[in-house]
């Protein structure tokens, strides 16, 4: 089966096919870094690090950039408001590039905790404000734009299929949108690319004279300089610039931000900016919109410092389907945690039975039942990336592996199999431990035992519970049921 996803543009279900064989080119809009990241945004980039390893695994080099907004995401959407990252950086006293650099920061953090690979690049909007006004003035030659003391607004009159990402007329979007008015600009929803402002500390030299970059340019700029050759002579070169394969964002990004970069990029280069556009549903928590007032605005460090695990801060993230609303609640997250730990205790107990049961006759179905279940997990990422579907199959693998266990037939080269099958999922969900170095001190056969006995334990198998104490006391160990598991000690 071939990989299918829902594409914004299109409004359905489509099949997905990459521009250059091989290679799958994707930009993820990323965080305006004023400000702890919260769960919900989190959700997006959880989801984009699945689809670039799912990718992987189907064997593409995926090229992916996540940038990072430090200049010109303004407070409102059409009015002039306050530059988000310049009104933080005024109330912790601090300068804004400061500021940015210090939730950069922690955005890394919490990155490496929830497991997500780094893109080739996270660019930055204010190293990139020579190609903005390279991109503006072209945008102003093929009148696409125009210039009000200084400010220059995107006229949205100069390309008639406007809209066409978030489905809606002109009409609609402006009764949609706080739009207020503004005298200088000759449609409301036309939207400024180049901003005059001299209250704003951040400033740099144009033709239109000092000012600062709108939000939307940077992400029509940068995946156009990391994503195609366009830059490759150091200035825009439109005829080199090709269609970027995947662009994905929060649902929130959709109108007006992602709507406006194609303005600008199809503006500009005149080809289509982008094939497939992914918009990740929204996320509420207890059943209620996030939000400081109402006190359930939780970031990655609120959650850890309850003592919860990234990993199941990750398992809870993929485990909604990203077109799905999401309910994040602390009980999902106990059933995470649960999930996360069940599936890390089948490993061990694979392990127990590589190392601790050889020679016993394997069950000659296994095999082609384990491959079901991979084929089976594979076809829910395919299908629009059913993530609660796949991670189905990882616990089918446990059902089966416990199965095999009880009646006797699972060898050492059958739980190698599922182990396999286990570690295959694995590279694209990354919620298993990484292999423990040593067995807690003891050699192979004695910490199998242990596991395997935990494993017992835990499946309330006493009598082999039992007869796995008496191989360890055989082995010269007294062996004592703590609520952490089996703890053993050698005999003096
Ligand atoms: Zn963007």
């Amino acid at each position: 089966m071939s990989f299918h996803l829902y594409n914004t543009l299109t409004k359905r279900v489509d099949e997905f096919s990459p521009l250059h064989e091989g290679i799958v080119t994707m930009y993820n809009c990323g965080p305006t870094v004023y400000k702890s990241i919260h769960i919900g945004n989190y959700r997006s980039y959880v989801f984009a690090d699945i689809l670039r390893r799912k990718l992987e695994a189907d064997g593409y080099e995926v090229r992916q950039i996540i940038n990072l907004t430090d200049v010109g995401h303004m407070g409102t959407d059409f009015g002039r408001g306050e530059d988000k990252i310049e009104k933080a950086a005024r109330e912790e006293h601090l300068t804004p590039y400061e500021l940015s650099n210090k939730y950069t920061e922690q955005f890394f953090i919490d990155r490496k905790r929830l497991r997500l690979k780094d893109p080739l690049l996270y660019p930055r909007a204010t190293e990139h404000i020579d190609e903005v006004i390279e991109m503006v003035d072209l945008l102003l030659k093929n009148g696409h734009a125009y210039n009000v003391n200084g400010t220059v607004y995107y006229d949205i009159a100069s390309m008639p299929d406007y809209g066409k990402l978030s489905g809606n007329s002109v009409d609609e979007l402006i009764a949609g949108s706080r739009v207020v008015v503004d005298p200088n600009k000759r449609h409301p929803l036309d939207f400024a690319l180049w901003i005059n402002d001299p209250k704003h500390v951040l400033q740099w030299q144009s033709p239109w004279g000092s000012g600062y970059p709108g939000w939307h340019m940077e992400c029509s700029v940068m995946s156009a300089k990391y994503l195609t050759p366009a830059y490759a002579s150091g200035t825009l070169d439109i005829e080199k610039f090709h269609t970027i394969d995947i662009h994905s964002g929060g649902e929130d990004n959709l109108f007006p931000h992602h709507e406006c970069e194609i303005a600008q990029s199809e503006g500009a280069t005149g080809k289509k900016f982008v094939n497939y556009w992914l918009h990740i549903k929204h996320l509420i928590v207890e059943g209620r919109k996030m939000s400081k007032s109402e006190g359930n605005f939780y970031t990655v460090q609120d959650l850890v410092d309850k003592g919860i695990s990234p990993r199941a801060i990750r398992y809870s993230l993929m485990s909604t389907n990203y077109r799905q609303l999401m309910n994040f609640t602390f009980d999902t997250l106990k059933s995470a945690e649960k999930n996360v730990s069940t599936l890390n205790g089948l490993v061990g107990m694979l392990d127990a039975v590589i190392t601790a049961r050889p020679n016993v006759p394997s069950d000659s179905g296994l095999e082609d039942a384990v491959a079901a279940q991979r084929a089976g997990f594979n076809s829910a990422l395919d299908d629009n990336m059913n993530m609660s579907r796949a991670l189905s199959y990882a616990f089918e693998l446990r059902r089966m592996a416990l199965e095999h266990a009880r009646s006797g037939s699972l060898s050492a080269e059958g739980a190698a199999t599922i182990k396999g099958a286990l570690y295959a999922m694995n590279s694209i969900f990354d919620i298993l431990d990484d292999p423990a170095p040593a067995n807690g001190g003891y050699d192979e056969e004695i910490a199998s035992l242990v596991a395997l006995r935990d494993q017992a334990r835990k499946d309330k198998v006493y009598d082999e519970a039992d007869r796995l104490r008496h191989a360890l006391e055989e082995r010269g160990f007294t062996v004592q049921d703590t609520k952490e598991g089996t703890k053993i000690h050698r005999k003096q």
